[in-house]
């Protein structure tokens, strides 16, 4: 409207984020504009007095948020990767209005009821494939958010989601500001003895970043920083004070997430009850692959089952070579990693000059060139929110021409404005009809090893998974062929949506595909044969640990979600402790606050609430898919072109299980995880 408001860059999409021109103060007039813009939409949809038909009813219905949800995904990006407290307080601010409006639409009565009198025109009763699932999910999803609550029951789900919105905005705050605050510096070099020399080296610069006078080694409770030193550190006292914070993260003064979570709880809770259902998860799991709580839990519970002799076995194993009877937390890693080095004589750190982010990189788009014929190519110089940013598009022939059908950003390393962890994440998705399409944008980012004063990024092969499972989330989204805007990309439900990424590690599993990026960093040699197989028999090494950690998570999870009354159970650190406690290896101390910063289930409305199983459900449809790789070779076309035609391109426009059963002829088989992981025999 106004002149100023001609320039704000979040009011008009555009392909090319102009990263460059986005700052704080245009976040609340933009969206104030886009709105009132979505409201406007909406009001000449319901208004319509035409005949209801697609084009009038449920096309307006799949854009009306398109231009609102690019500037939010713009602006929760940016306080995602690098945060200002101006940028910080904008996005807090426009949030809870953005999401009232998103929770109000199913509660609109007119917008109900034009939905209604189109499900009954025989234009829909004719709808097939993506559309006619849009109508159907639209419809169930209307009545899931109270479309058919009364008048006060519709007002109390409207409160219950903008106060669960800024509940889970503070949850992650007070992880992020808990985990910044704390900050250990070595000023003896003794101290450090065990830890490999990068980690030496990381904690050096993260001195000098700080301005620290020399000697002095700066430890974190960011991950590369974290794992490292719990993993290497001979001294154990310095571990256990490390553990210990960071177990004990968001459990102080006003940072105390306590209170957040049983109030997150217990308003997901009243929020399903209302709707009809028995609890959270029986709301939330309805339209994904497992569709009820209890056979989620079942699911895991199986894989406990499977799984626990060689737990014990393990644990046994680890505390017998430790020869110190019973061990601590804080030494498990430690001595894992001792043990490992013993059975194996394998250290992965030799495996780090291998794995220069660079090239491991290149290789990972050669890859996906074999299997899916796309090319990614970079592009120097778009504008990006931080000079480490890359930005690429991807390119494909299959419609027999060179064709621009995506572009993402990636950004690899820890900051300290930016959160921790790795994803991917949307900014555009496009909509294909065949003979029209719109390219995607989305990011990939990470908080990957940065590189030192004297040598480039060389990576773990953890982090190097890592790289291969954000790119596999993002091919999802940049491969997308579908004509509904909501059911397209990587927005399916949630047990399922592991499965694109999931399936993209095991290639960094395959000697065939490590030849192609696995090169050492000064002399270009290839990792030599003698430390890949130490690196494959290690592979499995405490696997019944790792996944019992995993199961662990998804237990708690879903027993918060369905079991848990803070009436019965005051104290929800010792309900979730004595819960996880069955699937750790050593005794958790008293003050375990894990779940105090499990962001993954309280800092977002929904996020993997009653949904952490997935994880396990996708690793059993992984490995599973995988094996039709192994059979036709890995970098079969063919297999490549099926799976990129059945499950990469199709996102959420056919049932999930479907997609699946197309691709493998079959229902998924649990056993190709077990014998992944050789747990398969139970003796
Ligand atoms: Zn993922």
């Amino acid at each position: 409207m106004s002149s100023g408001d001609v320039r704000n860059p979040l009011l008009r999409v555009q392909f090319q984020i102009p990263f460059d021109q986005i700052r704080a103060e245009h976040v609340e007039p933009a969206v104030a504009e886009l709105l009132s813009d979505a409201q406007a939409q909406l009001d000449r949809l319901t208004s319509d007095a035409s005949p209801r038909t697609f084009h009038n009813t449920m096309e307006p219905l799949d854009v009306l948020t398109e231009r609102l949800d690019y500037a939010v995904g713009i602006v929760r990006h940016l306080e995602a990767v690098a945060t200002t407290p101006e940028l910080r307080a904008a996005y807090n601010a426009v949030q809870p209005q953005v999401s009232a409006f998103h929770s109000s639409l199913p509660l609109n009565e007119a917008l109900w009821k034009a939905v209604q009198s189109y499900a009954a025109t025989s234009e829909a009763k004719n709808l097939s494939g993506a559309r006619r699932r849009f109508l159907n999910k639209t419809i169930d999803n209307f009545r899931r958010h109270g479309a058919e609550l009364d008048a006060a029951g519709k007002a109390r789900i409207a409160e219950i989601d903008v106060e669960l919105s800024k509940l889970t905005i503070r949850f992650s705050e007070n992880v992020l500001d808990s985990t910044n605050e704390f900050e250990l510096v070595i000023r003896e070099e003794s101290k450090l003895a065990g830890l490999p020399e990068s980690a030496v080296a990381m904690a050096r610069e993260s001195a000098r970043s700080k301005g620290l006078e020399a000697p002095a080694w700066r430890f974190t409770l960011q991950a590369p920083s974290y794992i490292a030193l719990m993993t290497y550190l001979d001294d154990s006292e310095i571990r256990r004070q490390v553990y210990e914070a960071y177990v004990n993260r968001a459990l102080e003064g006003d940072r105390d997430n306590r209170p957040v979570i049983q109030r997150i709880l217990e308003l997901r809770r009243a929020k399903a009850n209302l709707l009809g259902y028995r609890d959270f998860a029986d709301l939330v799991l309805e339209d994904r692959m497992a569709h009820k709580g209890e056979r989620a839990q079942a699911f895991l519970a199986d894989l406990k089952a499977k799984t626990d002799a060689h737990f014990q076995k393990e644990n046994y194993e680890l505390e017998a070579f430790a020869g110190r009877g019973e061990l601590h937390p804080w030494d498990v890693p430690y001595y894992s990693e001792k043990q490992r080095t013993a059975l194996y004589d394998f250290d992965e750190e030799a495996l780090r000059p291998y794995f220069p982010l660079d090239s491991v990189v290149d290789g990972m788009f050669e890859i996906v060139q074999r299997l899916y014929g796309i090319r990614v190519i970079e592009k120097p110089g778009a504008p990006a929110w931080n000079p480490q940013v890359k930005y690429y598009e991807i390119h494909d022939d299959s419609r027999g021409h060179d064709t621009m059908i995506g572009a993402f950003y990636a950004d690899w390393f820890p900051r300290e404005n930016k959160r921790g962890g790795a994803w991917m994440d949307a900014f555009i998705t496009g909509v294909d009809f065949g003979n029209r399409f719109e390219p995607h944008a989305g990011l990939i980012c990470g908080n990957l090893t940065p590189p030192g004063a004297d040598r480039p990024s060389l990576l773990t092969h953890r982090e190097v998974q890592t790289i291969f499972h954000e790119f596999g989330h993002l091919l999802h989204h940049c491969l997308s062929q579908v004509e509904v805007r909501s059911l397209a990309g990587a927005n399916v439900a949630w047990d399922f949506v592991e499965l694109p990424s999931q399936i993209m590690e095991n290639w960094c599993w395959e000697r065939e595909a490590l030849d192609l990026f696995a090169r050492h960093y000064q002399t270009g040699a290839p990792v030599p044969q003698d430390l890949f197989e130490k690196m494959q028999r290690a592979r499995n090494f405490r696997a019944a640990n790792a996944q019992m950690r995993q199961l662990g998570f998804g237990f708690v999870d879903l027993a918060l979600h369905r079991d848990y009354s803070a009436q019965a159970h005051p104290d929800v650190l010792a309900y979730a402790r004595d819960i996880l406690q069955a699937f750790t290896p050593a005794k958790l101390p008293l003050h375990y606050g894990m779940i105090a910063s499990f962001t993954h289930l309280f800092a977002s409305p929904i996020g993997y609430g009653a949904g952490y199983y997935s994880y396990k459900w996708a690793e059993v449809l992984d490995a599973d898919a995988f094996t039709l790789f192994q059979d036709s070779g890995i970098f079969s076309r063919d297999v490549g072109a099926r799976f990129r035609e059945n499950i990469l391109a199709r996102g959420d426009s056919q049932d999930p299980a479907e997609l699946y059963r197309t691709f493998m002829g079959r229902d998924p088989d649990p056993n190709a995880l077990l014998e992944r992981s050789g747990l398969l025999t139970t003796k």
